[in-house]
């Protein structure tokens, strides 16, 4: 069939099909173990099950306001006061299907054709897609490792040209884990002070932070770019909720009200019964989200230890999120059987049909040198897997 050039241009999501791969594998009966998960092995905490059953029974299962109910925009109007000391009122929050609807709608609520996007590099996957969908260019702005992957205030301001349009701040990022701090989000915010730029500050892993650090929004050390950034949280990655696709966006009412009126005409409201659950998350006990991230920190030190025990193999300490970026790019050139690595993903492609684990490569997030693993997986399956991977490691060529 002949289909659009739009959809044509867009690429699947990379660690999609990493978990499909693994997952058709494991059903021919193969033993492997996957480390390409982007949410978090926990079940949703108890209380908002019991909620969305609650609402089932009740008959909360029409269509609500297409935004979102009052009762959770003042749900999350709370949250952001509270956590981020950021005030906004109904008509400036938009509740969507997951934070990549938010991200999705924003795309096609700002952007003219041509108009550019700085996406820091290593990105997310979905940015630099939803961006073109929206007629807009990614401008890949590449940090350095040495620099713990964050982008400089020079290199931010080497980017911007007169037809930028937004920036996208993600932390803590997936998929290297680095958080910026309240003095580094200032200087960035000081290059964006006197430009007509949005910053898209994508939180979702605002709650999975490590000792040591604290989290901030740029809007909130930097008060005078409020009206310019749209923040974009949600509740799949703090509550274990990456099935119920609840997430929003807070920014300036003009944006927001686009927003609502493009989910008018494609989505429509996201699911009742998953909006009772997220309302449960938000005003609930906020101890089941440090019990997740307190199990994450146990297995990010053992991760990050074992891969920085094998040879070849650089790993930095990140300061947020599940996942861990290597480099392995000291690896490229060693071969197994006469056949030569030359990459991620002939390197991951290796880790998985020797070693029997599924890896996602650094290539899908801009860039080749690394790899991603995510630890959101048992730390019975984070030993035998890194077991496995230096013993891979240790037989090539
Ligand atoms: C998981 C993820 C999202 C999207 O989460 P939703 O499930 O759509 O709410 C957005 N941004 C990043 C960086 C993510 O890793």
């Amino acid at each position: 069939m002949k289909l659009s050039a739009r959809a044509a241009q867009v690429k699947p999501s990379e660690t999609l099909a990493i978990t499909a791969k693994a997952n058709a594998l494991r059903a021919e009966g193969r033993d492997v173990i996957g480390f390409g998960a982007g949410e978090p092995d926990f079940d949703t905490p108890a209380h908002i099950k019991a909620a969305a059953a609650q609402a089932i029974e009740a008959g909360f299962t029409k269509y609500t306001p297409v935004g979102g109910t009052d009762e959770l925009k003042d749900a999350i109007i709370a949250k952001l006061k509270r956590d981020n000391n950021l005030e906004y009122k109904r008509t400036e929050v938009v509740v969507s299907c997951g934070a990549k609807h938010s991200l999705y709608n924003i795309a096609q609520a700002l952007l003219n054709e041509g108009d550019e996007v700085i996406i820091p590099a290593p990105y997310w996957v979905s940015y630099p897609d939803i961006t073109v969908l929206a007629g807009g260019k990614p401008v890949i702005l590449p940090t350095a490792e040495a620099d713990g992957f964050k982008m400089k205030p020079e290199q931010l301001r080497a980017a911007i040209t007169g037809r930028t349009r937004a920036v996208i701040v993600n932390s803590p990022s997936n998929p290297t884990g680095a958080a910026y701090s309240p003095d580094e989000l200032k200087a960035l915010a000081g290059v964006l002070a006197d430009k007509d730029i949005i910053v898209i500050s994508d939180d979702i892993y605002e709650k999975i932070i490590y000792a040591g650090f604290s989290f901030a929004n740029i809007a909130t050390v930097a008060p005078e770019l409020r009206d310019r950034t749209i923040v974009v949280n949600g509740v799949s990655k703090a509550y274990a909720m990456t099935g119920w696709r609840i997430g929003y966006a807070a920014g300036s009412a003009d944006v927001i009200a686009a927003m609502g009126k493009l989910q008018g005409q494609n989505t429509s409201n996201p699911a009742s019964i998953s909006q009772k659950a997220a309302v449960a998350a938000l005003n609930g006990d906020q101890q089941v989200v440090s019990a997740m991230a307190a199990e994450f920190k146990k297995r990010r030190d053992v991760i990050v230890a074992l891969l920085n025990d094998i040879n070849g193999v650089k790993c930095l300490l990140p300061e947020g999120a599940f996942y861990v970026f290597p480099n392995v790019s000291a690896l490229y050139g060693r071969s197994f059987k006469g056949s030569k690595i030359n990459n991620s993903t002939d390197f991951i492609n290796y880790l998985l049909d020797e070693a029997n684990v599924a890896i996602v490569p650094g290539a899908a997030f801009g860039s080749d040198a690394h790899i991603r693993l995510s630890y959101a997986t048992s730390m019975k399956n984070i030993e035998e897997g890194l077991k496995r991977i230096k013993n891979a490691i240790a037989r090539l060529d």
